[in-house]
């Protein structure tokens, strides 16, 4: 009977702060628990981000961030207003791995490596489209809620409590490390969200005018980039075939949104 007063005040705890929750529906229909506000994640992401730039070689200026800003803008455009009005960023680190990510709040990061994988403005919108696709379907929200609720203790319990009532999310993110590392801003997303951001990234794709199909060039050219080798890419991305199979049976679908979309006027031209 010793442990159980210890246990029944812990599940009460759990049950106080999942009470907190809110249910959302992310994009592509899925029920989704999140703990905190968006405002919460963007202010994380937003100094992340910062911390990033200032850590990172940049390209400053020039046609590289211009062609990331672009193909950023013509995909954001199809976006509902309420994420299209976000201030999205864009910066391009000089790094030769083919990598890229974008965190809430709407920073895109792109490595200089990934022009040598995407070889044109179609492909860099498969991989940009989908990183969109994490931060519209808030991925991030999902997993650093999952985190904290499923955390055994009540010394998590308490920091998520405060993070709810009253602290501010910066001063949770500033508790010592730096943002992204603190927050698994950069952590692995799960096959569930992988896969529903293949699906809206290539739909977003699609919209914007570019071809659907070559997210599936995209992935190729990765694997054979890779070598042997594991870019950091495609260690969070893992299951390549699978992905390709899926993006390959699902491009056919999406051409009638495609050719709409360039009927339309929505014929994108920002490089390479
Ligand atoms: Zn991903």
């Amino acid at each position: 009977m010793q442990g159980k007063p210890t246990a029944w005040v812990l599940a009460l705890g759990v049950a106080l702060v999942l009470a907190g929750c809110a249910t959302t529906t992310s994009p592509t229909g899925r029920s989704q628990y999140l703990m905190y506000s968006d405002g919460q994640l963007e202010q994380m992401g937003a100094q992340a981000f910062t911390e990033m730039k200032a850590k990172q070689k940049t390209v400053s200026g020039g046609q590289q961030n211009a062609y990331v800003q672009c193909v950023v803008d013509a995909l954001i455009q199809q976006l509902p207003a309420e994420w299209r009005d976000r201030r999205w960023e864009t910066a391009v680190f000089v790094d030769d791995s083919p990598n890229a990510f974008a965190l809430p709040g709407g920073k895109v990061g792109v490595n200089t490596g990934m022009f040598k994988v995407a070889k044109n403005q179609d492909q860099l919108a498969a991989v940009i489209g989908h990183e969109i696709g994490h931060v519209y379907a808030r991925h991030t929200n999902e997993r650093v809620s999952r985190q904290a609720a499923t955390s055994t203790g009540l010394a998590v319990l308490g920091a998520v409590a405060g993070a709810r009532y009253g602290q501010s999310g910066s001063d949770l993110v500033t508790q010592g490390g730096g943002a992204a590392a603190q927050l698994g801003l950069l952590l692995p997303f799960s096959r569930t969200q992988e896969t529903e951001s293949d699906e809206i990234g290539q739909r977003l794709m699609a919209q914007a005018g570019f071809d659907p199909a070559q997210a599936v060039g995209l992935w190729r050219n990765m694997l054979e980039a890779s070598g042997g080798r594991s870019p950091e890419w495609l260690s969070t991305h893992p299951d390549p075939q699978n992905r390709i199979r899926a993006l390959e049976a699902r491009a056919p679908s999406l051409q009638p949104v495609f050719q709409e979309a360039r009927k339309s006027g929505r014929s994108p031209r920002c490089g390479p």
